[in-house]
């Protein structure tokens, strides 16, 4: 297939790398004058996507994503798919697809689960929305760059299944954290907190996949010094992105709130940045109650 690949950061390049070692040809275009292994480098977007059956977008935010998509719909072939990869406000992600829609280009919202180590292994998750046709063209490759991608209905509806399951995972590491702090104040051991919660009611992927706590469960970021993994940056852009969701549907997030609030602080005011999003363990552990 002919493909066009626009943003190879952290995530685009390995997906598309991932795209031109299964043998399809790949352009690929980034501001920044990236390339990635076996990707074609194009000098503008425009170049990159002319001839393109499936033009893919792994951008920072919605407000770049539309300034790309409006540049580069009138440059795409009829009938191509436009997909795009970024995690992005719903609204964008339903704006876009209008627009390309209108200019008779399929279009997919797509974004992953996974994180860098997925993009590399080609181990990704993708939550899809837009229509039947286009999800049909796109599975091809989504089965390269992931191992899963679930239709969730109409265009925008693959933002919304993201933002709602990180709000869940924003909530569920926050709970978890606090928890292990109360658990340290009352004399608990980590590793018996763990033995029971694992196996409890309390247990989360949090929990269980991702333990925040050092030395206790599965490997994670924790037992290398919370490098990220998912960074707190990360996790606060995608809590962001779920309140704004909830207030444009009118919808009660409390919790979610509160965890981007905390986040928000964070990342913002303490030491947050450039570490992953389960030190807010260590972040509870100083901190008495006020
Ligand atoms: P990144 O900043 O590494 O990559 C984004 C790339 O887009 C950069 O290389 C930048 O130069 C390029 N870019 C910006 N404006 C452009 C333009 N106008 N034209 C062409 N290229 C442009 O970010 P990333 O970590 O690769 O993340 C990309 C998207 O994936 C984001 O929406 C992010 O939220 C999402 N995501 C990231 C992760 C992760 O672990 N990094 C996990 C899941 C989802």
């Amino acid at each position: 297939m002919q493909i066009a690949f626009i943003g190879l950061g952290n995530m685009g390049a390995p997906m598309a790398a991932n795209l031109a070692k299964a043998g399809h040809a790949v352009t690929g275009f980034d501001v920044a004058g990236t390339t990635a292994e076996g990707v074609a480098k194009a000098r503008t977007a425009e170049d990159a996507v002319a001839g393109a059956e499936v033009v893919i977008t792994m951008l920072p935010n919605g407000e770049i994503l539309r300034d790309v998509v409006a540049g580069i719909v009138p440059h795409m072939t009829e009938g191509a798919v436009l997909l795009d990869c970024s995690t992005v406000d719903v609204a964008s992600a339903r704006a876009v697809a209008e627009l390309a829609g209108a200019a008779g280009l399929g279009t997919l919202d797509a974004p992953v689960s996974g994180g860098t180590v997925g993009a590399t292994n080609g181990t990704l998750t993708f939550m899809v929305g837009g229509d039947e046709t286009a999800f049909e063209t796109a599975r091809p490759l989504f089965e390269i760059m992931g191992q899963k991608a679930v239709h969730c209905g109409a265009s925008g509806n693959g933002q919304a299944a993201k933002i709602c399951n990180n709000m869940i995972l924003g909530v569920t590491m926050i709970a978890t954290c606090e928890a292990f702090a109360l658990a340290d104040k009352l004399g608990l051991s980590r590793e018996a907190m763990f033995d029971v919660v694992s196996t409890s009611s309390g247990y989360s992927w949090s929990m269980n996949a991702y333990c925040p706590a050092p030395g206790v469960g599965p490997q994670s970021p924790a037992d290398n010094g919370y490098k990220p993994g998912f960074a707190a940056e990360l996790m606060l852009k995608d809590l962001r992105l779920s309140q704004q969701a909830a207030e444009a549907a009118h919808a009660q997030t409390p919790m979610g709130r509160a965890a981007t609030d905390l986040y928000r602080s964070f990342v913002e005011d303490e030491d947050g940045a450039g570490r992953d999003f389960s030190a807010m363990l260590p972040r509870f552990e100083k901190l008495n109650r006020g």
